[in-house]
């Protein structure tokens, strides 16, 4: 009975080996970013800014709008945003 649980227990949880060399990368570049992540533990922000939590034009400028339409954030539950992420959005943002 062991032997047949042991096997299920295998199917279920491959060993290593089996995760493919796609996911490994993939865990690779994560952990990667976290680490970086984790070295950069103070984010430059800009006040003027803040991102809500929408996955595609997320900065705000503070003196425009305080609340996004489309995800329903407000200023104040949302960081600001970051120098590098602004530039992308606005063209010839400077720091
Ligand atoms: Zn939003």
């Amino acid at each position: 009975m062991f032997w047949l649980l042991n096997k299920i227990y295998q199917i279920f949880n491959p060993p290593q080996e089996v995760i493919d060399d796609k996911l490994k990368r993939k865990i690779e570049q994560q952990r990667a970013k976290n680490r970086e992540e984790a070295l950069n533990m103070v984010v430059e922000t800009d006040p003027n800014y803040w991102d809500c939590e929408c996955d595609e034009n997320y900065i705000h400028k503070k003196s425009v709008t305080l609340f996004c339409s489309v995800c329903k954030m407000t200023e104040d539950e949302c960081s600001d945003s970051r120098p590098n992420e602004i530039k992308l959005y606005y063209k010839g943002y400077k720091k």
